[in-house]
């Protein structure tokens, strides 16, 4: 097995015993970047200098015999939606094209601070709408299963960066499913942590009250180490939440006992027989390993998508009107007065899917149609939250499909906008109750994996990756050779 096939803690090991350098293991992943992108397309930015130069700083601290942090000397990549110093950070549009941050996004401040190099910055949806990558302004991005497959959206990029080796650990974002879809898709684990749990400051703002910042590995036990690193309260993002803090990898490798595991029946509906099938052979296998599965009715859940459709754009066409050609990035030339300029940037600089959010939000929004709209789906989350909360009085962890189907194809549903919202119908509800949630990878259909969800209470993520290791460990999925 070759470095890039490793796992971060499996690497994490070899640096430390000094079997092999920081500055090594970076190179080995930075020679596959170079070496794939031109097929995968997964980075917009590649930071070979600064990877490198944040590697001989753990090396060096190696030779002078100080001890190593978690996770330290492992490199990383980041999804091009967060800040980074001087560093592009485009949301994959036209309109922050050349924009360069001022300051670092604190999870940057902190994976600078605990020794983990930076990679470079990674492709995704236009300000992280969609779930194919498509949408981004300059590239798509390839599936490394089937390169004529989409990586799944919006963080595409950060899940294919770990899918093609270019990557042991990664970071993305995740509003309706844009961590847990691509994993999925991808077959890594995708992990997005309760709201409030990591900090948001720093992160471009799509939708405030769903976006949460999360994570891509090759396995349960990485996605633990690296969440020890993120999770934290951060006096600059005042809805993360200030918590004790907790080892998340504490529970990982002692199976919980008598472990209740729900599947929501409004899941497992509307899928083809043939994807039934490979999950009801699923349930049957780890049911017979011990695990107890319960039916239970998530009622409110079929209105999920449709709330998230109303909320999300309402958010988004707040959030995006910063982005008016004075402050930020591109500028139309040749306009005549400032409206003129405002509406030409604006036009010129945002692609057909961000306008089509604004226009949703700006008519949800509106005078006459905000109660019609707005508060009526504000309304319906509070009781999609409330069937999670029953729920979980009955079960530790619901799980179900992450996705209806295995990764499609590149241009299959770009002139269908309903299609591909639909692609989120089963990671929208966890964003809207701001519960837990990972994917990890059960099986394969076609050829293409296929994701496992796994959903948990609100700030339970060691239970949650307790039984999430507890379940890999027994679906032994091989991963991609
Ligand atoms: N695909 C969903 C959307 O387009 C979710 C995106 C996300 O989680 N950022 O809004």
């Amino acid at each position: 097995m070759t470095l890039i096939h490793k796992p971060a803690t499996e690497l994490q090991e070899l640096i430390k015993q000094k079997q092999v350098s920081s500055r090594e293991v970076t190179e080995a992943f930075l020679a596959q970047i170079h070496l794939v992108e031109p097929t995968l397309n997964a980075f917009l930015t590649i930071t070979d200098e600064l990877a490198l130069s944040m590697a001989d700083v753990v090396d060096e601290k190696i030779s002078k015999g100080h001890a190593l942090g978690p996770l330290e000397g492992v490199p990383i990549a980041i999804k091009d939606n967060i800040c980074t110093e001087n560093i592009p950070t485009t949301c994959a549009s036209n309109i922050l094209k050349g924009f360069l941050p001022p300051y670092n996004a604190t999870i940057i401040e902190t994976l600078k601070h605990a020794g983990l190099p930076i990679l470079g910055k990674t492709n995704m949806d236009e300000f992280a709408m969609g779930s194919s990558t498509e949408t981004s302004a300059y590239q798509k991005t390839h599936n490394p299963w089937n390169i004529d497959c989409v990586p799944g959206g919006s963080s595409g990029g950060s899940a294919v960066a770990v899918a093609g080796f270019e990557a042991p650990l990664s970071i993305g974002s995740d509003t309706g499913g844009s961590i847990r879809q691509p994993a999925s898709f991808c077959g890594n684990v995708g992990l997005k942590p309760t709201y409030g749990r990591v900090s948001r400051y720093g992160l471009i703002a799509f939708a405030s009250s769903l976006d949460q910042i999360g994570s891509f590995s090759n396995n349960v036990t990485d996605t633990a180490h690296l969440l020890n690193l993120l999770a934290g309260h951060d006096p600059k993002d005042s809805t993360s939440l200030a918590l004790e803090k907790e080892d998340f990898t504490r529970f990982i490798g002692s199976p919980k006992k008598g472990l209740r595991v729900g599947l929501p029946n409004e899941f497992f509906k509307h899928l083809s027989p043939e994807i039934k099938a490979l999950y009801t052979t699923l349930i049957n296998k780890l049911s017979q390993d011990g695990i107890e599965f319960v039916w239970l009715d998530l009622p409110s859940i079929e209105y999920a998508l449709a709330t998230y459709y109303i909320i999300a754009p309402a958010e988004a066409s707040s959030n995006l009107a910063r982005y008016d050609g004075v402050r930020f990035g591109f500028r139309a030339a040749g306009t005549s007065s400032t409206s003129e300029m405002i509406e030409q940037s604006r036009s010129q600089g945002f692609g057909a899917e961000v306008k089509r959010r604004i226009l949703i939000g700006t008519y949800v929004l509106s005078s006459g149609y905000y109660d019609a709209y707005y508060k009526k789906a504000q309304k319906v989350r509070t009781l999609i939250k409330k069937d999670f909360d029953l729920a979980f009085e009955q079960v530790d962890i619901i799980a179900s499909p992450t996705t209806p189907t295995p990764a499609f194809k590149l241009g299959e549903k770009t002139s269908d906008p309903l299609e591909m919202y639909l692609s989120d119908i089963m990671t929208i509800p966890l964003n809207l109750a701001g519960l837990p949630g990972l994917s990890i990878p059960c099986g394969l259909h076609n050829n293409l994996p296929m994701g496992w969800q796994l959903m948990g209470k609100a700030f339970d993520e060691a239970r949650l990756l307790q039984v999430a290791h507890q379940m890999e460990s027994l679906i032994g999925f091989g991963g991609r050779s």
